[in-house]
């Protein structure tokens, strides 16, 4: 799986104006004063958004914040909501934003739920610290999230999850659920909202590997 970035024109001009995104850590910390007693759940690298724009529609008691580094991917996820007109949910929101730097935007101990879905694979064992389930990140997500809070993970992407399994537990997570075949677990599936990755390989005969780990008291 190969990250191919085109350039889009205009992305940046749009990201930047849009009303669906967050401009600055000031914007998140403001909205994040607003939101009292909802929970809240983010996506780090949402792409073109199908996933947490479904789930904003299933929870309206939940607050969601998209996650996407790149402008040229984040426009889509705009589009689609711009196109939904007045259905569009107000409990969610985008941040364009490299995960390295999610300590900048969130509080310790605000985040209720963390979504990694088809995280890039980054292959090379010299590159292992830039998977976003590698225990270096972890940590990061561990300090952002309540106590309790959890991280969900999928992939297709045997080796990374194989990977993944390995890394939770230094970062101070336990297993709550695992899976090397999702599309089979008939009780997982009942909740299952499919991600544009997701579809894609489940649609080639790939198995779709997920787990849920919780962060320790
Ligand atoms: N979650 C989507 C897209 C998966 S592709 C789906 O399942 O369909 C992985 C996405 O993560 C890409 O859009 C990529 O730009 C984004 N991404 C990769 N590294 C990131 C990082 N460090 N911070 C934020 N987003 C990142």
């Amino acid at each position: 799986m190969i990250m191919r970035l085109k350039h889009v024109k205009g992305s940046e001009e749009a990201v930047e104006k849009s009303s669906f995104v967050l401009h600055s850590s000031e914007e998140v910390k403001e909205k994040l004063s607003e939101l009292s007693d909802s929970r809240l759940f983010l996506e780090i690298g949402m792409g073109k958004g199908r996933f947490i724009t479904e789930n904003a529609l299933l929870n309206p008691d939940v607050f969601y914040i998209g996650m996407e580094m790149y402008e040229s991917v984040m426009i889509k996820a705009i589009k689609r909501l711009e196109d939904m007109e007045d259905k569009a949910p107000s409990n969610l929101m985008f941040l364009r934003m490299d995960a390295k730097d999610i300590l900048d935007f969130f509080p310790e101990e605000s985040v209720d739920r963390i979504y990694l879905n088809f995280s890039d694979p980054w292959p090379k064992n010299r590159h292992s610290k830039r998977r976003l389930p590698s225990r270096e990140f972890l940590s990061l997500f561990e300090k952002i999230l309540k106590p309790g809070g959890d991280i969900e993970f999928k992939t297709d992407n045997r080796d990374l999850f194989d990977f993944a399994l390995k890394e939770y537990e230094p970062a101070g997570f336990k297993i709550q659920y695992q899976t090397f075949d999702l599309h089979k677990d008939e009780d997982e599936m009942k909740n299952n909202i499919m991600t544009e990755y997701e579809e894609k390989f489940s649609s080639i005969g790939n198995p779709i590997c997920k787990y849920r780990i919780k962060k320790l008291p």
